[in-house]
C-alpha cells in the first residue's frame, strides 16, 4: 500500500504510535468498492490487505493514536485520545485528495486507559453501515472500506467477537484535537495544528485578512449544515461529545446513533443518555454548544470578539440550511414565511400522530400515493385539510415531485434491520451486509427486491436498546 503519513510527522505532542495487535482468524467480511474507489482502488482490496490491517505485516509507516481531550457529556476529559484505533496513513489520490485510512478495534493504544482497544462485530457492523447510510442520503460522513471479522473473543455485558472496522476521512481531526493543546497551553503546536488543517483542508482561509478566524467560520459552516442534514433526515447521531466532533464538519464516531422511525422530537436513541442531553431536537443546540468549545480552544489564535461573532451566525446558518432542506423534501426550491408554517404543521401533526417519519415524506412526494398517505392518517381532519393545502401549494409547481424524491429516502438504515444484518453476521453470514450496504448507498432509488424495509418496522423493533458499550 502506497502511504504518506503527514500528521505522524507533526510529531508527539498530536500522536503516539500505536502496534496493530492481530486478531485470529481475520477474513474480510465485506468490502466497499465505492468508498474504495476514492483512493483509486478498482477491483477488490489491494494484495495483503488483510495482512497489513491486522498488524500481521509492516506498513511504511508506523500507525499512530492522535490525542485528543474532549467534553463527554458536558464535562471536561482533559485527555481521551484514540484509545482503539489507529491511523496507519494516508492515500494521496489525484482525483479524490489525501485519505487517511484509520484502523478501528486494532487492540490497545497508549491512550486506551485501561480499554481492551477493540470493536466488537455488531457496532463494526452498525458504523460500516451506518456512516455509507449517512453519506447515501449526502450528508457529509466518514467513509467506511472494509469489515474484518475474527474469532477473537472480547467481553462487553457478555462474551462477543472482535472485529476491525477500516474507515476514511481526509483527515480524523476533532475539535477535541485542538482542545487538549489549548488545556495544556501549547500555543506554538495548537498553531501547528490550525496550519495543518487549513493548509489541506481549507485552503480558502489562506487568502482571508484573518485566516484563523477564517477557518473558525468555516468550521461553523459546515458544521450548521452538518446538523441541518441530520435534522432534516431524521438522524440522531447519540454521542456529540466534542471528540466525536469532526473539524471537517462530517459525521464521525458512529456508535449509538440511529434514524428515527416514529417521528419524536425528543428522541434519545442513546439508552445511556439518561437526561436527552443528545436528543434529537437538542443536537442544533448541543453543535453550538461544542462549537463555543472549540471557539475557546482556539482564542490563542482568533481575538475572543471576532470569535463570539462567528459563533452568534450560527442559529441563522443553521436555520437556513434546515429550511431549505425541509423545503426540498416538500418540493419546494424557495421557502417563504406561509411555506414554513406548511413544514412546521406537518410536523406537529406527524408528531403527535407518531407517523414514520421517512415513510411519511416518501409518500407526500408522490401525489400518487397521497391516498395511502391520507390511509395512514385516517381520521385526523387536521391532516386532511394540511393535505389539501400542501396539494394546492404544490399543483403548479415545476419538478415538485422529481425534487421531494430526490430529497426523501424510500429506505433508511433502520436499528431494526442493522440487528437482522448482526444476527446473521454473528453466525458466518455476511449477506445481508452486501445487501444493506447496495440499499443504504443508493436509498433515494427503487429497489424491487427490498419492499419489505419500506414497510413499518416489526413490533420488536420497538424494544431494541443501544448503549455505548461498543
Ligand atoms: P467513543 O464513545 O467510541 O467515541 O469513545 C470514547 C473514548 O473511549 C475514545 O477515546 C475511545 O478511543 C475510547 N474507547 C472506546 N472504547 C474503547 C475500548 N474498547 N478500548 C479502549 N478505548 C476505548
Ligand atoms: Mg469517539
Amino acid at each position: 500500500m502506497q502511504l504518506t503519513h503527514p500528521f505522524a510527522a507533526l510529531g508527539p505532542a498530536f500522536s503516539r504510535p500505536a502496534e496493530l495487535l492481530p486478531l485470529q482468524d481475520p477474513r474480510l467480511a465485506s468490502w466497499n468498492d465505492s468508498a474504495a474507489a476514492l483512493l483509486g482502488w478498482q477491483g477488490g482490496p489491494p494484495a495483503d490487505f488483510l495482512e497489513f490491517i491486522n498488524g500481521e505485516r509492516g506498513l511504511p509507516h508506523a500507525p499512530v493514536a492522535s490525542l485528543y481531550a474532549g467534553h463527554q457529556f458536558g464535562v471536561w476529559v482533559p485527555q481521551l485520545g484514540d484509545g482503539r484505533a489507529a491511523i496507519l496513513g494516508q492515500v494521496d489520490s489525484a482525483e479524490n485528495g489525501p485519505w487517511e485510512l484509520q484502523v478501528k478495534g486494532g487492540g490497545p493504544t497508549p491512550f486506551s486507559r485501561g480499554g481492551d482497544g477493540r470493536a466488537v462485530l455488531r457496532s463494526t457492523i452498525r458504523e460500516y453501515l451506518g456512516s455509507e447510510a449517512v453519506h447515501g442520503l449526502n450528508i457529509a460522513s466518514t467513509r467506511a472500506l472494509a469489515l474484518v471479522d475474527s474469532s477473537t473473543p472480547v467481553w462487553r455485558e457478555q462474551q462477543e467477537t472482535a472485529a476491525l472496522l477500516v474507515r476514511l476521512c481526509p483527515t480524523h481531526v476533532r475539535f477535541g484535537t485542538f482542545e487538549v493543546l489549548a488545556s495544556r497551553g501549547q500555543t506554538q503546536e495548537l498553531k501547528t495544528l490550525a496550519d495543518f488543517v487549513i493548509e489541506n483542508f481549507y485552503r480558502d482561509c489562506l487568502a482571508a485578512e484573518q485566516p484563523y478566524l477564517a477557518f473558525y467560520q468555516a468550521v461553523i459552516g459546515r458544521t450548521a449544515e452538518l446538523v441541518a442534514g441530520w435534522m432534516a433526515q431524521g438522524f440522531a447521531h447519540g454521542v456529540l461529545n466534542t471528540d466525536n466532533m469532526s473539524i471537517l464538519g462530517v459525521t464521525l464516531d458512529y456508535g449509538p446513533f440511529a434514524f428515527m422511525d416514529a417521528y419524536e422530537p425528543g428522541f434519545i436513541c442513546n439508552h445511556s443518555d439518561h437526561h436527552g442531553r443528545y436528543a434529537f431536537d437538542r443536537q442544533p443546540a448541543i453543535a453550538l454548544w461544542n462549537l463555543s468549545c472549540l471557539g475557546s480552544a482556539l482564542l490563542a489564535l482568533v481575538e475572543r470578539g471576532a470569535a463570539e461573532e462567528a459563533l452568534r451566525q450560527f442559529p441563522a446558518q443553521y436555520t437556513r440550511s434546515f429550511r431549505r432542506r425541509m423545503g426540498a423534501k416538500l418540493g419546494l426550491a424557495t421557502v417563504d414565511e406561509r411555506d414554513w408554517a406548511l413544514v412546521e404543521q406537518l410536523l406537529s401533526i406527524m408528531a403527535r400522530q407518531r407517523a414514520d417519519y421517512a415513510r411519511t415524506f416518501r409518500l407526500l412526494s408522490r401525489r400518487a400515493t397521497h391516498d395511502s398517505l391520507a390511509g395512514l392518517f385516517a381520521g385526523d381532519t387536521e391532516f386532511a385539510r394540511w393535505l389539501a393545502a400542501y396539494r394546492e401549494r404544490t399543483a403548479g409547481v415545476a419538478n415538485a415531485e422529481a425534487t421531494a424524491l430526490a430529497h426523501n429516502p424510500k429506505y433508511l438504515l433502520r436499528n431494526y434491520m442493522a440487528q437482522i444484518a448482526i444476527e446473521r453476521a454473528e453466525r458466518g453470514d455476511y449477506r445481508d451486509i452486501e445487501r444493506l450496504l447496495r440499499l443504504v448507498q443508493a436509498p433515494f432509488a427503487e429497489h424491487p427486491d427490498a419492499q419489505e424495509y419500506f414497510q413499518s418496522p416489526p413490533a420488536w423493533a420497538a424494544g431494541l436498546q443501544l448503549s455505548c458499550s461498543s
